[in-house]
């Protein structure tokens, strides 16, 4: 079992309206370490009348929320802030037990995290409306920015806590309250974020976490109309049914879904430091991010070269219990995750794909897996169009740049993208000619709370993190005012 610092953060109980709380019907689901298949705990299977119960305390809490002005706000936040950082170490233990990732990036990840509480915080002091220029003498004209109402989110694993802060942290900065689906394999860092958040003093109601039954979860949050703002990170399929669930009420709708990340290293590229790009973009988190490049095209000419560089970096990564030091790959999340990186690895070898590295999963069981290479890959393999998640990178061959730029949009994805070159005009072209919400040039790193995260295409509606991120928490009112 866990040990703590403060065993206090590790909770087996749901959080409503300001109450630790069991499934009204007693019923639990439970909690798994990927790495050594042990059960950590139990949360509360909840459904419909639980989740109806934390949105109702949602709304609630809102007038009194939404009244404190934007820095008493932010006073709270920052705590939650500073609290999140002051338990580091319990945060990322308990986030490697739960979600598999090398201590060093649950670390990285708390940090990350908090950021969104404390950027938001001093951003919403910030929102500001506008007076316009009115076309009659007796009449002004003024717009004023207000905060939605209850928002209901549901987050995915693989960033356990910060995709829960970077929708929190924007969420109650503007004033609303929020009610959370954490996802089922990942509770207990959503649990331990809101004992933070009451210990910071977020009032009950304001921000509410139900662990639980999925589909009646989702039902709820998305039927009932006092929510008004779903915000969901997740996989393409489950964003589109809660988008179709959501209709019915007219939710606004912050969806942040699957990728496809074409990583380009065109022949002038510093291939050095593409080839840490690609490791750091693909292998991160086991392969398991919507950012994660997916599809690696190689101009003609460095095509070999950087293969061999590729496959000697991959070399040096440690696969094994990311509670141990020095482990760079933990496990991935489930079974199905290591059967979906089987069937694209499988898939690119029978129609010629060339494995250069692993290709099978790991001798330590569980779910792990080697990290994979396959040169020779073609559009014509799973893996061109759908997303591994996974520790495969596929190596695609490509010879001009319009036929690269064409490849890498040949996606019903648009999330992230990322090239190498260090031809100036040719990384305006590439940019801008990108079918994709975010670009990585020279870079395979590219998330921060300061920049606007977020797709086009299919991959989703709305910014998260950036001063941007915070319009999807507020409604603009116009107000005429006449009698002059
Ligand atoms: P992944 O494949 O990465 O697990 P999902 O889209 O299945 O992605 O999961 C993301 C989140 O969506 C999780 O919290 C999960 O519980 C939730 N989820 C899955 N199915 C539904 C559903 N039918 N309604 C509401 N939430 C769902």
């Amino acid at each position: 079992m866990l040990q703590l610092k403060d065993p206090s953060l590790l909770r087996q109980q749901a959080y409503i309206n300001g109450e630790w709380s069991d499934a009204d019907n007693g019923a639990t689901l439970a909690v798994t370490n990927p790495a050594t298949g042990e059960q950590l705990g139990t949360v509360p299977l909840m459904g419909t009348a639980e989740t109806r119960r934390a949105i109702v305390a949602a709304n609630a809490a809102w007038p009194a929320w939404r009244k404190k002005s934007a820095k008493e706000r932010a006073v709270i936040l920052r705590k939650w802030n500073d609290l999140i950082l002051e338990n580091t170490e319990d945060l990322a233990q308990l986030m490697t037990a739960e979600q598999g990732k090398p201590l060093a990036e649950s670390r990285g990840e708390v940090a990350y995290g908090a950021s969104f509480i404390e950027w938001f915080g001093e951003e919403a002091k910030r929102v500001s409306g506008e007076t316009l220029a009115s076309p009659w003498p007796d009449r002004r004209l003024v717009v004023t920015k207000e905060p939605i109402g209850v928002c209901a989110a549901i987050t995915p694993w693989n960033f356990p806590i910060a995709m829960i802060t970077r929708k929190a942290g924007p969420a109650l900065a503007a004033g609303c309250p929020m009610v959370l689906k954490p996802a089922e394999s990942t509770p207990y860092c959503a649990l331990a974020l809101a004992v933070l958040a009451e210990r910071a003093g977020v009032p009950a109601g304001v921000f509410s976490v139900v662990t639980g039954t999925p589909k009646d979860i989702g039902a709820e949050m998305t039927s009932n109309p006092t929510v008004r703002k779903l915000t969901f990170t997740g996989s393409t399929a489950v964003g589109r049914l809660l988008m179709e669930q959501s209709a019915k009420t007219i939710k606004k709708l912050s969806l942040e879904l699957g990728g496809n990340a074409p990583f380009i290293v065109f022949d002038d590229a510093d291939l050095d430091a593409a080839v840490e790009g690609a490791l750091a973009s693909k292998y991160r988190n086991a392969g398991q991010t919507c950012v994660c490049a997916n599809r690696i095209y190689v101009q003609d000419g460095v095509y070999e070269q950087f293969a061999e560089k590729l496959v000697a970096a991959v070399a040096k990564l440690k696969v094994g219990n990311g509670a141990d030091e020095g482990v760079t790959q933990g496990p991935l999340i489930d079974e199905k995750a290591v059967q979906k990186v089987e069937q694209h690895v499988a898939d690119a070898l029978a129609k010629g794909g060339r494995l250069l590295a692993g290709g099978k999963r790991h001798a330590l069981g569980h779910s792990f897996f080697q990290p994979t290479v396959i040169a020779d890959v073609t559009s014509d393999m799973i893996v061109a169009t759908e997303e591994t998640f996974g520790p495969l990178a596929p190596l695609f061959r490509f010879t001009t740049d319009e036929q690269a730029v064409e490849l890498a949009n040949n996606t019903e994805f648009g999330l992230a993208s990322y090239f190498y070159s260090r031809d100036i005009g040719r990384i305006w072209r590439v940019a801008e000619g990108l079918e994709s919400g975010m670009v990585g040039v020279n870079t395979g790193l590219i998330s921060n709370e300061i920049a606007p995260f977020g797709g086009v295409k299919q991959s989703g509606l709305g910014r998260e993190g950036s001063h941007y991120g915070l319009d999807d928490y507020l409604v603009i009112k116009y107000i005429c005012l006449g009698g002059i």
